[in-house]
C-alpha cells in the first residue's frame, strides 16, 4: 500500500480542508445547539464535487478513487459529523448504490442531481421492529399491475426529512425460506410517504434524522432497483463500502480531538505550569495520537483494497469497528485534558464525544462487526 499521497489526493483534502474552515467550523456550534445545519451546505458540497466523488463524470460524478473520498470525509468528520453524514448517506449509500445497481434511466435520472447537491438521498433500511436484524424488515411492497403498493415504518433514517428520494428496502416476497427484499427508489414526494424529524439526539444534532411511514404509497414497477428479490444483498453491499466512510468519519473525529487537546493543554496551567508538561496528561495526548493513526491506516486499507477491485468487506468491518471505538476514546481522553471546561459546548470536546458515540451503532453496532469478523475467520455465522 502506498502512503504518499498523490498531487490530486492532497489537492482535494486540502480543498476539504479550507471548505471546513470557511463554510463549517464558524457555525458549527450554532447548527447544534439549534439542531440543524443549514441547508445550503448541500449545494456547496455538491459545487466542490464532494457529493459525486468515484461517480462516475458521465453521470455528473467527480471522479476520483476511494483514498479521496476518506481524505474528504477525515476533512468533514473533523469540521462536523453532522456534515459528514450528508455526504456518507447521499454520495455513499445512495448515489453509489445507483451507480452500481441502476438501470441507465435510473442512473440518468438521479445522480446527476444528487452528484451536484441539487437532490439528495437517504439511505431507509432500519424500522422500529428490525435493526441489526436488518434482512427481517417487515415494510412490504406489493405488485398491482404495473405498480408496486407499498406499506410500513422506517425509522432513524439520517436525510430523511431532507430527501428527495429514499432508496427503499421493502419486504416482495413471503414465501419460507426465502429473503424476498427488493430495492426500490422512491420520490419522497410520492403520496402516502409522511415524514416526520426525530428530536433530542445525543449527538449529530445538526442532522434531519427521521421517522418515514408508508401508507398505501404506490410507485412504478420501474421504481425497481437492480432484480427483484436482490435488496438484502444491494443493502449489504452498500453498508459494506459505507462502513469506510463511517470509520474515515470517526478519523476525523478523532484528529478533531487530538488538534484540540494539545492546543489547550499547551496554554492551560496548573501547579505551576502548563498542563502539556504534566506526564499524565501526555499519556491522553499520546493515547489519542496513536488511535489516529492505527483508525487512519486501517481506514485507507479498505481504500486500497477497493481501488484495486479485491475484496474488502472484512477490511470494512474491522477498520469500522476500530475507528469508532477510537472515536469515542479519543474524544473522552480529549474531554478529561480539557477538565470541566470539556464540559461546556463552548469547547468543542464534549460535542465530539456526542458526534462519536452513534458511530459504533450505525452501519451495523460494534457486536455485528464482530460477527461479520468471526464468521470471516471461522467459516461460522454466529449471528
Ligand atoms: P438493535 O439491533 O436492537 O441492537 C440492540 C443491541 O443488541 C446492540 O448492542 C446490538 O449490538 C445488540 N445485538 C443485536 N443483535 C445481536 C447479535 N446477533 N449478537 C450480539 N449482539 C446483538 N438506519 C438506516 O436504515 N438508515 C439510516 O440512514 C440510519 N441512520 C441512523 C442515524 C442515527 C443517528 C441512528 C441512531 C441510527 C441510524 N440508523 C439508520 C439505524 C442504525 O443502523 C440502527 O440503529 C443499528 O443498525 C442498530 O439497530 P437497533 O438500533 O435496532 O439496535
Amino acid at each position: 500500500m502506498d502512503l504518499a499521497l498523490s498531487v490530486e489526493q492532497e489537492a482535494v483534502r486540502k480543498l476539504a480542508e479550507d471548505f471546513v474552515a470557511r463554510e463549517v467550523a464558524p457555525h458549527v456550534v450554532a447548527w447544534d445547539r439549534a439542531e440543524n445545519v443549514d441547508r445550503s451546505i448541500v449545494k456547496k458540497l455538491g459545487g466542490l464535487g464532494f457529493l459525486g466523488l468515484t461517480v462516475p463524470e458521465e453521470y455528473g460524478g467527480s471522479g476520483g478513487d476511494h483514498l479521496s473520498y476518506c481524505l474528504v470525509t477525515e476533512e468533514l468528520g473533523r469540521g462536523d459529523s453532522s456534515v459528514r453524514g450528508i455526504v456518507s448517506v447521499s454520495l455513499g449509500l445512495v448515489a453509489k448504490t445507483i451507480a452500481s445497481w441502476g438501470s441507465e434511466e435510473q442512473k440518468r435520472q438521479w445522480l446527476p442531481r444528487l452528484t451536484s447537491g441539487e437532490a439528495i438521498g437517504c439511505f431507509g433500511l432500519t424500522e422500529p421492529g428490525t435493526g441489526s436484524d436488518a434482512g427481517n424488515l417487515a415494510t412490504r411492497a406489493v405488485r398491482d399491475g404495473g405498480d408496486y403498493v407499498v406499506n410500513g415504518t422506517k425509522t432513524f433514517i439520517t436525510n430523511g426529512t431532507w430527501a428527495d428520494v429514499v432508496l427503499l428496502f421493502a419486504r416482495t416476497n413471503d414465501s419460507p425460506g426465502h429473503r424476498g427484499v427488493s430495492a426500490f427508489l422512491v420520490p419522497a414526494d410520492t403520496p402516502g410517504l409522511t415524514r416526520r424529524t426525530i428530536h433530542g439526539k445525543l449527538g449529530l444534532r445538526g442532522q434531519a434524522t427521521a421517522e418515514l411511514i408508508l401508507e398505501d404509497v404506490r410507485i412504478p414497477a420501474s421504481c425497481l432497483l437492480g432484480p427483484e428479490g436482490k435488496g438484502f444483498s444491494i443493502a449489504m453491499s452498500a453498508l459494506a463500502k459505507g462502513r469506510m466512510s463511517v470509520a474515515a468519519g470517526c478519523v476525523g473525529i478523532a484528529r478533531a480531538a487530538l488538534d484540540a487537546a494539545v492546543r489547550y493543554a499547551g496554554e492551560r496551567e496548573q501547579f505551576g505550569k502548563t498542563i502539556a508538561r504534566h506526564q499524565l496528561v501526555q499519556e491522553l495526548l499520546s493515547d489519542i495520537a496513536v488511535d489516529v493513526d492505527a483508525a487512519r491506516l486501517l481506514t485507507w486499507r479498505v481504500a486500497d483494497l477497493i481501488d484495486r477491485g479485491q475484496d474488502f468487506a472484512t477490511a470494512a468491518s474491522k477498520a469500522k469497528l476500530y475507528a469508532s471505538e477510537a472515536a469515542v476514546r479519543c474524544a473522552n481522553n480529549a474531554l478529561q485534558v480539557f477538565g470541566g471546561y470539556g464540559y461546556i459546548d463552548e469547547y468543542p470536546v464534549g460535542k465530539l464525544l456526542r458526534d462519536a458515540r452513534v458511530m459504533t451503532l450505525y452501519e451495523g453496532t460494534s457486536q455485528i462487526q464482530k460477527l461479520i469478523i468471526g464468521r470471516a475467520l471461522t467459516g461460522v455465522s454466529a449471528f
